[in-house]
């Protein structure tokens, strides 16, 4: 395409709301355009690059054995009454009415959608399996929209579906789709990691995120070097030996700590280190009243907790619902507390000879507090993974720490949704079987954002190769006959040698091409001067190197078509 011809508005100067690097350089490139918060418009360039994702993606997919398919973004809400999660989902979930007042929503995933679909279709096991997928546009009014394509409200997403016939078939569904993922991000030139997930909203009980490591990434992962256990640090498993060896003689008893609230406060103000204070967090899980220890310095994670308690959902209480049932917050503790609360400790406390916790009254804490001499604790493993843990895997080594951008999700579903939408089919004896699901998602936006974060230096991005709006760029400079007889020559050429090249035919002067270049990240560029042209040179350069060759012009073809082999770029 013709550079003057196509609609690519760079910018010199970054943008002011843009915080991390893909947003700036997907801005300032041209590639997007910002319609309202996460809502965008895709740019000829940008709108190139989500193709390239889209297509691996696509072969992939139909490599095992997918269906491309294409279902609404509007969803009727009798769909997910039937569910259960018209009232299950918050507020992501956009609900519109029709002219007719009929509800509707902005389908954030589409489980309700397509088991309905597979539902009325499949009768019979000899239609199993199947597995459907699309590319299609998602809506989710996410609470902090950010980063540009990578936390949008509407975005691209990728969703597959598969159906078995029972729990094997859908195992060997998901180890395919596992298979196919490595493939896709493999194939997109990222650096990234399979690690075991929650499974969140989706449910279901087996799930691995796709992370593509980066700095930026909202995600830690928890990766241990010694048996190669990856697991994202709201699941993770962390070893805790267990300790009995300690005694406490003394009693507990009650210490005057005035307005001192938090782990920090109370620490200080006793002057004890941080580790040896517990923190309380109160919540409310399946509508029952949980309270949970852990360290001071550690962090209670809600998906642990939620797991660990076999409970469909967990959420912190409320200030008002903690002060009816226990007391003043700042102040909690285990010790004397009401039966109907069901204490669970971080196992962590379990090596720990004595505690120091609220006393349920203002201003007072409990020092030498000893579990199940003093209250009833229920050991779990329930802290985020962190610093200095062990891998609870091998048991050997302790964890390291990645920040990861999560840019694929696969869960096995089981009869999550084909129970309660009765998706049913009959087996070889006539007798009907609920259908076995899996669902596999992959944000195609974040996709190219995270390949972003990954892949940029101080001048724009450095795109991988198999995900560059154009291979090559065709930098022209100037107007002489000679140059412009040449340049145009090397475009039908390359256009013939189905090299896909962005023309900068401008008239525009070098540094500004040159920069704008840099900016957009194709991989190879190609330039046709006077000066070199006068001896029959052309020069190339690749974007992820300074090292400029100058070729003669008449092999210029055949040594370009070499820099755009997959290993050289
Ligand atoms: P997150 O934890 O980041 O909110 P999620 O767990 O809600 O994501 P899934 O429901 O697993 O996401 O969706 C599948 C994929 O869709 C994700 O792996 C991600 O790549 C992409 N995705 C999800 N939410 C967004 C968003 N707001 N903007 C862009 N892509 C998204
Ligand atoms: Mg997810």
């Amino acid at each position: 395409m013709r550079h003057s011809q196509m609609l690519i508005p760079t910018m010199k100067e970054d943008p002011a709301d843009a915080q991390v690097v893909s947003h700036r350089l997907m801005l300032r490139a041209g590639m997007i355009k910002r319609v309202a918060a996460g809502i965008y418009s895709y740019l000829p360039l940008g709108l190139r690059v989500l193709q390239k994702v889209s297509q691996i993606v696509r072969e992939e997919m139909n490599s095992v054995g997918g269906q491309e398919i294409l279902m609404p973004m509007a969803q009727p809400a009798e769909l997910w009454k039937k569910s259960g999660r018209w009232s299950e989902y918050g507020p992501e979930l956009l609900r519109l009415k029709d002219r007719k007042q009929a509800d509707f929503c902005l389908g954030p995933t589409h489980e309700e959608v397509v088991t309905e679909l597979m539902s009325d279709h499949i009768k019979s096991y000899r239609q199993l399996p199947q597995t459907v997928y699309q590319i299609q546009t998602k809506f989710r009014d996410e609470t902090r929209p950010r980063f540009g394509l990578m936390r949008a409200r509407e975005f691209i997403m990728k969703d597959a579906y598969s159906f078995d016939v029972d729990q094997a078939g859908a195992i060997c569904s998901y180890e395919k789709m596992y298979q196919a993922y490595w493939r896709i991000f493999q194939r997109c030139g990222l650096r990234f990691k399979a690690v075991e997930a929650d499974t969140g909203s989706i449910g279901g009980n087996r799930s691995h995120e796709f992370q593509v490591l980066a700095d930026t990434g909202e995600d830690l992962i928890a990766n241990c070097d010694h048996c190669g256990y990856a697991a994202n640090i709201e699941l993770a498993n962390v070893f805790v030996a267990t300790d009995s060896s300690h005694t406490e003689e003394l009693p507990y008893e009650k210490v005057l700590t005035p307005s001192q609230k938090t782990c920090v406060e109370v620490a200080d103000f006793l002057g004890v280190s941080i580790d040896k204070t517990v923190k309380t967090v109160l919540f409310m899980a399946d509508d029952k009243p949980i309270m949970a220890l852990c360290r001071g310095d550690h962090e209670i994670n809600e998906s642990k907790l939620k797991k660990a308690l076999h409970a469909n959902w967990a959420r912190l209480m409320t200030d008002e619902e903690a002060r009816l049932l226990v007391g003043p917050t700042g102040f909690l503790g285990p010790v004397g507390l009401n039966p109907e609360i069901r204490i669970v400790v971080d196992r962590v406390l379990s090596k720990m000879p004595s505690l120091i916790t609220g006393a349920n009254q203002q201003d007072y804490h409990l020092a030498h507090v000893v579990c199940n001499r003093d209250f009833p604790a229920e050991f779990l493993d329930l802290h985020s993974a962190t610093l200095g843990d062990i891998c609870g895997q091998c048991q050997v080594s302790p964890f390291v720490f990645h920040r990861g951008i999560e840019v694929g999700h696969i869960f096995y579903l089981g009869t999550k949704y084909s129970e309660p939408m009765h998706a049913c089919y009959l087996d070889e004896k006539g007798c009907e079987k609920t259908i076995e699901m899996g669902c596999y998602g992959i944000g195609i936006g974040r996709t190219a954002a995270a390949a972003i974060e990954q892949n940029h230096d101080a001048k724009g991005i450095v795109w991988p190769l198999a995900l560059a709006p154009f291979q090559v760029s065709l930098v022209r400079l100037g107007q002489d006959e000679e140059v412009v007889k040449t340049a145009d020559q090397l475009y039908r050429t390359m256009l013939e040698n189905n090299i896909e090249v962005l023309y900068d035919d401008r008239d525009e002067r070098p540094g500004v091409k040159f920069a704008d270049h840099d900016l957009i990240g194709c991989p190879v560029r190609v330039t046709v001067g006077g000066r070199s042209l006068k001896e029959g040179l052309i020069e190339v350069k690749r974007r992820s190197s300074d090292e400029v060759s100058r070729v003669a012009l008449d092999s210029v073809i055949t040594y370009i078509a070499e820099q755009l082999a997959p290993t050289k770029v």
